[in-house]
């Protein structure tokens, strides 16, 4: 693996990061620490997280800061609640065993997917158990995870397994996951172009706490809309300390599967949040590719990683871009996102130079 010359480094040799650039959220923040960690590069993050409604640290991102901070023993400044500056200086990563708990419902996938990197490439087995909320409004699922991000990162060589034991929603959050890592990955590049042929349809409506005509209701939406039958739906009773609800529709193809989903909220009426986990499908499947815009924007790391890679998506995002741009920050690694044609709605991403 390649590292970005002197020039990119400031002051001190620290990596300079405006998190006000492109989608100007956490995401940046967790690539940059993730980064950080696996190159020894210290970073400095200025404006963190400038472009939401509250910038700076929120509780899940301290979690995150504080995670990364502990398994690269790094030293650290700035990590508080509300801050909106960060100076990160990290030493080795240490595989082991692991907890970290956000402490309120904000996402524990995304505190996950701050420390699962280093894990991945440092040699060791590593348990980790994250606490937080586990079906959060944009963020991953767990599901997500389990089900298309997982099996996708294990094509690649990184191995790693998710167990729920709990599942956390806003607002009451105690979800808690169980993930083993055993690190020393050896790369293997992955090629996404074709979806090929679309193998199996499953929806679910996961509820806890609340009457069961929810989820209910949100399966008859799902029936009717995707013309599904009985043995593709699922009305899933859940463990949860508090009241909570989600859609999850897994399309799995011969390329690769892909899980859409919505959730539900006060007031917010049970046939809105199936019809929003319906559009995001319709979307997917009407583009005619593999990636779906979620996976695009995470699948970007451990490809610049491995050095190579490529797949075929949708019209990128701005989590999709801006995270091409804070991983060239940190590595000497050629990212290439181009439309496929002018009438196209297919866009080819490709890794290094690497043969597909
Ligand atoms: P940020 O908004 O910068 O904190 O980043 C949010 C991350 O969550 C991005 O990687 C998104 O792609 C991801 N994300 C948001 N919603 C979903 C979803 N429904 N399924 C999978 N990933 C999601």
């Amino acid at each position: 693996m390649a590292r970005r010359g002197k020039d990119k480094a400031g002051a001190r040799g620290f990596v300079e990061i405006d998190g006000s650039k492109g989608e100007g959220g956490g995401q940046v923040l967790r690539s940059s620490l993730a980064l950080s960690l696996i190159t020894g590069k210290p970073v400095r993050i200025h404006n963190i997280r400038a472009r939401r409604s509250k910038p700076g640290l929120l509780r899940q991102h301290l979690t995150a800061v504080r995670a990364a901070k502990e398994i690269g023993q790094a030293e650290v400044v700035g990590d508080e609640m509300r801050s909106s500056a960060l100076e990160f200086t990290p030493k080795a990563i240490t595989h082991g065993d692991y907890e970290f708990a956000v402490g309120t419902a904000g996402s524990s996938t995304l505190v996950f997917q701050t420390v699962l990197w280093p894990l991945v490439v440092t040699p060791g087995r590593s348990r980790v158990v994250f606490e937080g909320g586990t079906h959060n409004p944009k963020a991953p699922p767990f599901e997500f995870i389990s089900r298309a991000f997982l099996p996708l990162i294990r094509r690649m060589g990184a191995r790693v397994d998710a167990t729920i034991e709990r599942y956390g929603f806003y607002p009451a959050g105690g979800g808690r996951f169980a993930v083993t890592i055993e690190g020393g990955v050896t790369w293997r590049p992955l090629h996404l172009q074709e979806r090929g042929s679309l193998t199996r349809i499953r929806a679910e409506a996961l509820w806890a706490n609340l009457p069961k005509g929810v989820a209910d209701r949100e399966i008859k939406v799902l029936r009717d809309e995707l013309e599904l039958k009985r043995d593709s739906l699922k009305a899933r009773k859940v463990d949860s300390v508090g009241p909570g609800n989600a859609v999850l529709v897994e399309l799995e193809s011969a390329g690769c599967s892909e899980v859409f989903a919505d959730f539900g909220a006060r007031g917010r009426p049970a046939e809105e949040v199936a019809k929003g986990a319906i559009a995001e499908v319709r979307r997917y499947l009407d583009a005619g590719v593999p990636v779906g815009p979620h996976l695009a924007d995470q699948l970007l790391l451990p490809m610049a990683l491995a050095g190579a890679g490529s797949f075929c998506t949708m019209a990128p995002t701005l989590h999709t871009t801006t995270n091409i741009e804070v991983i060239n920050r940190f590595l000497e690694v050629d990212i290439q996102l181009a439309r496929e044609s002018e009438d196209s709605e297919r866009y080819a991403l490709r890794v290094g130079a690497d043969e597909v």
